[in-house]
């Protein structure tokens, strides 16, 4: 289901998906409009963030710490990560 998802936010045929077929009418797209992420539930004010993001996860380890090589699927396992380095300071 997830993938599917993903194979969407990165197909750029599928973007209108959500819109009714309404492309030259350029009249200030929603100011409601956020875009989460279905894997880390991070949200995104634009469709193009959120493919961009998106395409991180079908990565192996998309988040890295900055301090060390350390990396991790999961933007959770990251921030538990990070701690240990606060800890050390
Ligand atoms: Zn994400
Ligand atoms: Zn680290």
């Amino acid at each position: 289901m997830v993938k599917y998802v993903i194979g969407d936010l990165l197909n750029p045929h599928t973007l209108h998906t959500s819109g009714q077929t309404s492309p030259t009418t350029t009249t200030t797209t929603t100011t409601t409009t956020h875009h989460q992420c279905p894997i880390c539930l991070e949200v995104f004010p634009w469709v193009s963030y959120l493919r961009r993001h998106v395409r991180i996860h079908t990565g192996e380890k998309p988040f890295s710490c900055p301090h060390c090589p350390f990396r991790s699927a999961r933007n959770y396992n990251l921030k538990i990560h990070l701690l240990t380095h606060k800890k050390q300071h």
